[in-house]
């Protein structure tokens, strides 16, 4: 007998029929001897509809709040999934992410898991029950308030679920087969990939992939919890994510093309050559609390021995970063700040690189005939990313995942969903 964790995805849920679905699903995994735990999504697009609801009521509404708005929707479906369960003739009982044991740190809207204590849950499994547990949610340590764990997070209740549930594995379900070598929305010719390390799959989804959530891989990552994602509108064996040391198949150079267009550019023009002054940039960015990804300096196009500074920030940060800047731009003493959110930013990733050399010269060799041009170039050991102009996004990604070999004969599935 197995104990696995289940996570379904809105998309899987969306409406009654695709709850019954789901119920047919779980109930036959426990028909065949597993004690099963399932954490489920809000149905469809209900997380954007409520947070859209909310701003209707109130422009900028208390996090606290927000969370409790939130956090309603994936209690609906953990109940409307023990119906359809209970209705099949098995026992089932949901949990919400507090009474779950899910303990978090009290950042409204972003909070971290820092512990679960599955101890309800537990003695529910031991009862026969199937157990069903609200994702994206729990309850913070300090302020005993509702929290939530961030967008798409869970893929992370899930992750620290099994783990704490010594869980033999956690199938994440989806609406696509697996994690494919692209974004088959984009790249039709993108295939599934079988297995795939846990730094691949957080590089992939650090650039975009939206398959999995960041935290999710790392927490699988430090706990060394095997993640099996896969579709819940088929049958068929999806993407291993777990150690590298426990892939047993041969590893592609490349394993797949990431790309991601949530990001603008910021340039600073006109930035005096001293010492320092990067620094002065930077900390007033970081103290607006924008993260920055990539960098570039150049020698300034229209004042000498002067340079220009470009970085790219979540879209959503960019006009924090420009009121910061402006507020620096006479102790810095540049001469100005331009904005282009007209960006993509896409990402060839692979453990193969580490010994394959040649990499980067393909890459850029595929985007040139593909006439794309390239405005700003950072790398990692297993992943080479290059920011381009938004239109130019699905061609780069193509004409990458077709020269590295990685186009499929026929055409990816895409079962459902919005991809929003
Ligand atoms: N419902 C939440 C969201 O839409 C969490 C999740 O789906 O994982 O972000
Ligand atoms: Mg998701």
């Amino acid at each position: 007998m197995g104990r696995v964790v289940q996570k379904y995805g809105g998309s899987s849920v969306a409406d009654a029929e695709s709850i019954k679905r789901v119920a047919k699903r779980v109930v036959s995994t426990k028909q065949a001897g597993n004690e099963v735990v399932v954490v489920i999504s809000a149905m469809g697009d209900t997380t954007d509809e409520l947070l859209d609801l909310a701003t209707q009521v109130s422009p900028q509404p208390p996090d606290r709040e927000l969370d409790m708005l939130l956090t309603a929707g994936e209690r609906m479906s953990a109940a409307l999934l023990a119906m359809a369960i209970a209705d099949l003739g098995a026992h089932a009982r949901s949990f919400t992410g507090s009474q779950a044991g899910v303990i978090t740190t009290s950042a409204h809207g972003n909070a971290r898991i820092m512990n679960i204590t599955p101890g309800r849950i537990e003695s529910a499994v031991d009862e026969g029950d199937i157990v069903i547990v609200a994702g994206f949610q729990g309850v913070s340590q300090d302020t005993k308030d509702v929290t939530t764990i961030g967008r798409g997070g869970s893929d992370t209740t899930a992750v620290a679920l099994a783990a704490a549930l010594n869980a033999d594995a956690c199938e994440i379900y989806t609406d696509v087969d697996g994690v494919f070598t692209a974004d088959p929305r984009i790249a039709p010719a993108a295939r599934r990939i079988p297995e795939i390390s846990y730094e691949e799959m957080l590089e992939l989804a650090a650039c975009g992939s939206k398959i999995l959530h960041l935290r999710c891989v790392e927490y699988a990552r430090r706990e060394n919890v095997p993640i099996h994602v896969r579709s819940s509108f088929s049958a068929k064996d999806g993407t291993w994510v777990k150690d590298l040391e426990d892939i047993t198949m041969e590893h592609a150079i490349i394993s797949g093309v990431a790309h991601d267009t949530g990001e603008a550019k910021i340039t600073i023009v006109g930035v005096p050559d001293r010492i320092g002054e990067a620094a002065k940039i930077f900390n007033a960015v970081s103290s607006a609390d924008v993260n920055i990804d990539m960098i570039v300096q150049n020698i300034s196009e229209v004042e000498t021995s002067r340079t220009d500074i470009s970085f790219t920030v979540p879209k959503g940060d960019g006009q924090r970063a420009i009121q910061a800047l402006q507020g620096v731009k006479e102790e810095v003493g540049f001469s100005d700040v331009l904005y282009d959110d007209r960006i993509g930013k896409v990402s060839v990733v692979g453990v193969g690189m580490r010994s394959h050399p040649g990499v980067t010269a393909k890459f850029f060799t595929a985007l040139a005939e593909a006439e794309v041009n390239l405005e700003m170039i950072s790398t990692s050991e297993i992943r080479i990313s290059v920011v381009v102009d938004t239109d130019d996004v699905p061609r780069a990604v193509r004409a990458a995942h077709t020269a590295f070999g990685l186009d499929a004969d026929g055409e990816a599935v895409v079962y459902a969903g919005t991809g929003r």
